[in-house]
């Protein structure tokens, strides 16, 4: 399978664990702008240290910091088969980026899937999981900044006829069966 998927949805909508399954069926990398951010910080990179407050206050890390990122992601050797990103692009001066960089590189995205969940499910899901983020004020932002900035991601890729969109509101391995029977088709 060669498959290139960018996964959209809000925050706690599933994308991270759907992604990493299918990364795993697929045997392509699972590249999550949030894990890569959260590594730099264990990790106390210049990275890490200028994304930090962004994400503890649930706003988005500036681009400059995340496109280099992405960049340099895309051009390693172990995504020729594929890749799945997860969190990226977050607002639509990314997603222009993307497109941009995926003409670079001779590449071209096969899947755009958004995940779909209530807003209630989500908070619900989030102060669940708590994570250092999963507060109530910062998951508040974080929701309105979806709606604000990553929202609109979703009509430009829907323009470009790409969109495929998915419950997430269902059983886990319901959605994992609706995102393998999008791949399939
Ligand atoms: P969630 O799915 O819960 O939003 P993520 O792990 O995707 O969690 O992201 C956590 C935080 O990392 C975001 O709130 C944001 O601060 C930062 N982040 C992740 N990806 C991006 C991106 N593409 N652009 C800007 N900030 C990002």
């Amino acid at each position: 399978m060669t498959s290139r998927i960018i996964f959209l949805g809000p925050p706690g909508a599933g994308k991270g664990t759907q992604a990493s399954l299918l990364a795993e069926f697929g045997k392509i990398p699972h590249i999550s702008t949030g894990d890569i951010l959260r590594q730099a910080i264990v990790d106390q990179t210049e990275l890490g240290q200028k994304a930090q407050s962004y994400m503890d206050q649930g706003e988005l890390v500036p681009d400059d910091l995340i496109l280099d990122l992405i960049r340099d992601r895309l051009s390693h050797s172990d995504t020729h088969n594929g890749w799945i990103l997860d969190g990226f692009p977050r607002n639509v001066s990314q997603a222009s980026f993307l497109d941009q960089l995926l003409r670079e590189l001779a590449q071209e995205c096969d899947y755009v899937i958004n995940l779909e969940v209530p807003d209630e499910v989500l908070i619900e899901r989030l102060l669940a999981r708590g994570r250092k983020d999963d507060n109530h004020d910062t998951i508040a932002r974080r929701l309105e900044v979806y709606r604000d900035l990553t929202a609109p991601v979703i009509d430009y890729y829907q323009g470009k006829g790409q969109l495929h969109s998915v419950n997430g509101n269902q059983q886990l391995e319901d959605v994992t069966q609706s995102l393998q029977n999008i791949l399939k088709a």
